[in-house]
């Protein structure tokens, strides 16, 4: 969504107006067809659907086991496939309908695509009945990282940490994102 101000001075939103409850519980449907054939094909119970003007641009299901890709989750399968498809890197304007509440690495995906809107039909307590952290990743996300049980994350700034920035930075030609 984005805010514009008139020239005199009234806020007037430029959000497209969002669609109706029957067509977004269609594009869900879809997702949650494609989650469910998913499974028989060897894949996880996740599908995702990304819709732009009422178009299908891309699904995506999740490809955990089969790809041996812990991040081939369906939201971020979907998202690859729709940047290709669209010859970009960012989906403002677009939806992503997805069978599941994202987890965390998917909610970021989906930020760093810079999608419209995210609408989900499970939540992440299905999931945890299916077995999958979702829940117990956003808890543990809520919590200082010196508390977690797993996957110890370590700090150790070095003189030249910065570099990096410096270089992006001082770089005339990079593209922005
Ligand atoms: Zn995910």
């Amino acid at each position: 969504m984005s805010i514009v101000v008139d020239p005199v001075g009234a806020a007037v939103s430029t959000e497209v107006p969002r669609p109706s409850a029957e067509v977004d519980a269609r594009w869900l449907r879809r997702a949650v067809g494609l989650a469910t054939a998913n499974v028989a094909d060897g894949g996880g119970p996740f599908g995702a659907v990304v819709v732009a003007g009422g178009v299908e641009v891309a699904v995506g299901q999740n490809r955990v086991t089969r790809d041996l890709d812990p991040t081939a989750h369906a939201e971020v399968q979907a998202i690859r496939a729709a940047c290709r498809a669209a010859g970009t890197f960012t989906l403002d304007g677009m939806t992503l309908y997805t069978s599941c509440e994202p987890c965390p690495l998917c909610l970021a995906a989906c930020l760093w695509a810079r999608l419209d809107r995210v609408v989900f039909s499970a939540d992440r307590h299905d999931a945890s009945r299916g077995g999958f952290d979702d829940s117990a990743f956003y808890e543990l996300f809520g919590r200082d990282r010196g508390t977690w049980d797993r996957t110890r994350v370590d700090e150790l700034r070095l003189p030249e940490s910065a570099l990096p920035f410096d270089a992006w930075l001082t770089h005339a030609a990079r593209t922005d994102y």
